[in-house]
């Protein structure tokens, strides 16, 4: 069980740099399948690189327990702090994907515009890093504190932005993080073209929740596909 989790991790980290929304930074974690005060994820290095053995174990402190002593992100307490604070969370990623980043720093939000995106659900909540940290930060979630303040907003929601710096998405399994990472883009791309037009017409929070458990039930479909597309260019 743990031995696959691993592989779809290592892939993850493969399928979401293909896919445009990691790049030579972001990380995708998992919670340990047999240990939930703890979870999975890549030692400090790109995600197009990740491999089985790159992953090491963190508590949901932060605290990296690793035999070989390697070193992780420093913000691996957007996970830790998440983990925590959410049971239901199994995968969590965070991203600086590009389309995302205006609706952070504006007061457009976040919203779903189409039946692939119904799990931003009615609230996409915006961290403001500058009411914990100051006006003076690096904006990263540097230690568990802000990790903790960062969870507070997301709440019980499936994505929050991170003000002037990128998202943070949470889900029950690795493929529905993956899926929601990649149509969390795709929705804002999409929002920010209609916004041109006009008024535009969102999913009801009825029709989110509608579509959301649809999608679920066929998210193998994609994953298979992404896969092998990941694997192909060798990304
Ligand atoms: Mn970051």
């Amino acid at each position: 069980m743990t031995k696959q989790l691993l592989e779809d991790l290592a892939l993850a980290n493969h399928i979401l740099v293909n896919e445009g929304v990691l790049d030579g930074f972001g990380h995708i974690s998992a919670r340990h399948p047999h240990n939930p005060e703890r979870f999975f994820i890549a030692r400090s290095m790109a995600p197009a690189l990740v491999e089985v053995a790159d992953m090491v174990e963190v508590d949901l402190d932060g605290n990296v327990h690793d035999a070989q002593g390697r070193r992780t992100y420093v913000e691996r307490f957007i996970h830790s702090a998440i983990y925590k604070a959410r049971p239901d969370v199994m995968s969590v990623i965070h991203s600086h994907s590009p389309a995302v980043i205006p609706f952070g720093v504006t007061g457009a939000r976040l919203r779903p515009i189409c039946h692939m995106s119904g799990f931003l659900g009615a609230v996409t909540p915006v961290y403001e890093i500058r009411h914990s940290a100051g006006e003076s930060s690096d904006l990263l979630i540097s230690n568990q504190a802000l990790g903790e303040s960062l969870a507070a907003v997301l709440g019980q929601s499936t994505v929050a932005l991170m003000r002037g710096h990128g998202s943070v998405t949470v889900a029950s399994s690795i493929k529905q993080a993956v899926f929601r990472g990649i149509y969390t883009e795709n929705n804002a791309r999409l929002q920010s073209e209609a916004s041109r037009f006009g008024e535009i017409t969102f999913l009801t929070e009825a029709e989110a929740k509608a579509t959301s458990d649809m999608n679920d039930m066929h998210l193998d479909r994609p994953w298979e596909m992404w896969k092998r597309n990941a694997l192909k260019k060798g990304a």
